[in-house]
């Protein structure tokens, strides 16, 4: 977690870093920083809370002076978010500063160790223990920045993405990578360098851009070619300049309150864009180039493991659901970090899966590590092209959702859930578990799916009404059964993420086996209730909660007739088959979470100790 930016040439690096920073705050933002050296000395200015906090406090003229610099927005591991644990961090002597991104798991031994050797330490941060670290290192062997930072990264156990220069040097800055993201955007003839976490502090300046891989450090120097070494075996790597293919509309707020309700409503483009090559409908084919390089593989697999955190981890568990009714694969859906610690069995006959938008999650990210290292095919499902995640996976399908800023994933979710559902129909196919008649149907249906989620949309003023009546609930219950049992699960993790509301998903019929025990007249329960799947069930389920009181807020198929005379409120949903449904239940209970949020006057897009993109096990 934790948002980096670097600049360093001929430009004030001030305003570059401040908005680079703006556009990173989705990674963290508990405390800002920047320093910037001025051509004499170097200016700190660092806080707790937001960047723009960071801007009331430190408006001095002087103090934004230089054209290199480097700037943090923080997601505290160590030490609470405060002045002083804020980024940079500078060292004993106050030559060296970091912006740190990352844990130093062994921090507490070097620091015991620098502290012998007569160290002080005025944070609680792992950070500051690196960059002391770095400067003794300096100081012993008698070595520039780069050879030092090399020799301490190659004693620390963790992971890090840092950037860290020198006031003696000035026109030079050292980043190195492991396990958390670096790029770096190079200026016309080297004459300017951009550092940041990902690419979008940096794409109003230059669409050429350098990602680091993990163990590898660059030496910044304007009017040079960037050097790229290895961080333990000191070889040199060839830059591989990647042409950037974001663009600026992408990553602002286009006309919208929040990035969530852009992203709500980006869905029928974002599920297009998933779509587009994939589903050739006159054709009647589904074509994956990772799915049919490795049939073979995807045809022999025993079992299917799904690996993931979170909101995808519920797109996992819909994934579930339509692989086993489609392809007929046995799937299992583990959770990232239970997965890898609990010694799971694991043999070259299985196919993993690994969900993640950033595709930079630490404990998925460890998870497919282990599961490769037993032989298993690792698939990925990203969304951030070029990620640590696609990158360490044998082969996978990118979802084509843009960025997502907003920290509570929206359209995410629906372009995984999409990308899941044209494999487990490309599969059904080659294992003929799905006639063709039936696959053809599911092909148009799907085709029909961005236009539903269009009209879906529309009913946004309907939904903020619902919101209106229910925002100063304290819990809410969500239920739904099959395909739509994770969405409720979904549903609730929103709600909790945006409106610090609590709220449980639960299996409609499991509601007996214990929630129903919390039902009474505050209590809202929102069921998706849709058509076809187990509607009789779930009425029944919907007459339960009506007998004790339960606030009904159902979400039905256009038409329905049955629930509309029990529920206190009905959303509809147009029709379509049930294995598809979990692409348009999810809309309105995206956009409920957000309204409620809002009139909660919660942050939305930044909920407190959230962050994107969790790099951090
Ligand atoms: N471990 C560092 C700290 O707590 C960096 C955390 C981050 O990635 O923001 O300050």
């Amino acid at each position: 977690m934790c948002g980096i930016t670097g600049y360093i040439g001929y430009r004030d690096a001030y305003p570059i870093i401040i908005n680079g920073l703006q556009r990173l705050e989705y990674r963290g933002y508990d405390s800002a920083g920047v320093v910037l050296y001025d051509g004499k000395q170097i200016n700190l200015s660092k806080t707790k809370g937001k960047v723009s906090d960071l801007l009331n406090k430190f408006d001095a003229e002087d103090a934004k002076k230089g054209n290199v610099g480097i700037g943090h927005t923080r997601w505290a591991t160590h030490g609470v978010p405060n002045d002083v644990n804020s980024h940079p961090h500078t060292s004993q002597s106050g030559d060296l500063v970091i912006v740190h991104n990352g844990i130093i798991e062994n921090y507490d031994t070097i620091k015991k160790e620098l502290i012998n050797r007569g160290y002080t330490f005025h944070s609680d941060t792992d950070t500051e223990v690196l960059i002391n670290l770095i400067e003794e290192v300096k100081k012993n062997n008698n070595v520039k920045l780069g050879k030092a930072v090399q020799i301490a990264l190659n004693e620390v156990v963790g992971a890090f993405a840092i950037a860290v220069f020198d006031i003696e040097k000035p026109d030079e800055i050292v980043v190195a990578k492991l396990g958390s993201p670096i790029a770096i955007g190079i200026g016309k003839d080297n004459t300017e360098f951009f550092i940041a976490s990902d690419a979008s502090p940096f794409l109003e300046y230059t669409k050429d851009a350098i990602y680091l891989e993990d163990e590898e450090m660059a030496i910044i120097k304007v009017g040079r070619a960037i050097e790229i070494r290895k961080i333990n075996d000191d070889s040199v790597v060839t830059a591989n300049v990647q042409e950037l293919q974001m663009n600026l509309e992408q990553i602002e707020k286009g006309g919208y309150d929040h990035f969530m309700l852009k992203e709500i409503h980006e869905q029928p483009r974002a599920i297009t864009d998933t779509f587009r090559g994939r589903l050739l409908k006159d054709e009647a084919i589904i074509k994956m180039a990772g799915i049919e390089d490795n049939m073979k593989r995807f045809l022999n697999a025993e079992r299917i493991l799904i690996v993931a955190c979170g909101t995808s981890w519920h797109a996992g568990l819909v994934a579930e659901y339509i692989f086993e009714e489609f392809a007929r694969i046995p799937v299992e859906v583990e959770y990232a970090s239970e997965f890898r610690y609990r010694n799971p069995i694991i043999t070259e006959k299985d196919i993993v899966i690994a969900i993640s938008q950033s595709g930079e999650t630490a404990d998925t990210l460890a998870a497919i590590k282990m599961a490769k290292s037993k032989g298993a095919f690792v698939f990925g499902v990203c969304n951030v092209v070029g990620s640590s995640i696609s990158r360490e996976s044998d082969a996978g399908a990118y979802t084509h959702a843009g960025p997502e800023i907003g920290v509570a994933s929206t359209k995410a979710f629906t372009t995984q859930i999409t990308v899941l559902t044209l494999i487990a129909l490309r599969l059904a196919r080659a294992k003929g578990t799905m006639s063709s008649s039936d696959f053809r149907m599911y092909l148009h249906e799907m085709e029909l799916i961005p236009n539903k989620v269009e009209k879906l949309l529309e009913i946004d003023s309907k939904v903020e009404e619902i919101a209106r009546k229910y925002l100063l609930s304290t819990n809410f219950l969500y239920l739904g059964r099959g395909f739509n049992f994770p969405v409720a699960l979904e549903g609730a993790l929103k709600l909790k993420e945006i409106s610090y509301i609590h709220a449980e998903g639960y299996p409609a019929a499991e509601m007996k086996h214990g929630p129903i025990a919390l039902i009474d007249d505050r209590m809202p329960v929102v069921v998706i209730a849709t058509n076809k799947g187990h509607y009789d069930k779930v009425v029944s389920n919907i007459q339960e909660i009506k007998s004790r009181q339960g606030k009904i807020i159902a979400i039905v198929t256009e038409g329905d007739t049955v629930v509309k005379e029990i529920a206190d409120h009905v959303i509809e949903i147009p029709d379509t088959e049930e294995a598809l449904t979990p692409l348009l239940t999810t809309i309105p209970l995206q956009l409920l979470s957000y309204y409620i949020a809002v009139m909660r006057d919660c942050n939305v897009d930044q909920p407190r100790n959230l962050a994107k993109s969790v790099t951090v096990e």
